[in-house]
């Protein structure tokens, strides 16, 4: 549903409270590295985020930063879903550093991207991508999108 920001009067799509309805959504962490992979899984995060299945984007900075609040969305979540961009994995260790139990990890470099110094991407990647993933998680976005 959209809401008027009060900025502009742009309308802003309204997301689901992480914090208040944790336990009944999966929680997306992604690592936003500046890198082709990193802004891929970005991109495939809020794609799946904005379908409206159940699972909702959280802040991984502020896990990495220790906020209590963000550590325990993580911990409350029905299932963590980690989208990292490469192979070191930064979002993965983020969350065992702070006791976060990943449900399933992703590495968007070993999905078929190349980890190149750009914040440009294929599009067509993101939706490749975050197709798989729904259809590993379970996720209808067919219906959505
Ligand atoms: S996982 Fe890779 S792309 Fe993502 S923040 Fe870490 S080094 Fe950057």
């Amino acid at each position: 549903m959209a809401e008027n920001s009060g900025t502009n009067n742009v309308e802003f799509r309204r997301l689901q409270g992480c914090s208040t309805d944790t336990e009944n959504m999966d929680i997306i962490f992604a690592c936003d590295g500046a890198a082709s992979v990193g802004q891929v899984g970005n991109h495939v995060a809020i794609d799946l985020t904005n379908a409206g299945v159940g699972a909702r984007m959280c802040c991984t900075a502020a896990v990495g930063a220790g906020s209590d609040a963000h550590v325990n969305i993580g911990k409350r979540a029905r299932r963590v879903i980690a989208i990292n961009g490469c192979a070191n994995r930064c979002v993965s260790k983020i969350m065992e550093q702070r006791g976060v139990k990943v449900a399933h990890e992703y590495v968007i470099a070993t999905m078929g991207v190349s980890k190149i110094p750009t914040l440009d991407f294929n599009e067509a990647d993101v939706e490749r991508i975050s197709k798989k993933i729904a259809e590993d998680l379970g996720y209808d976005i067919k219906a959505k999108n």
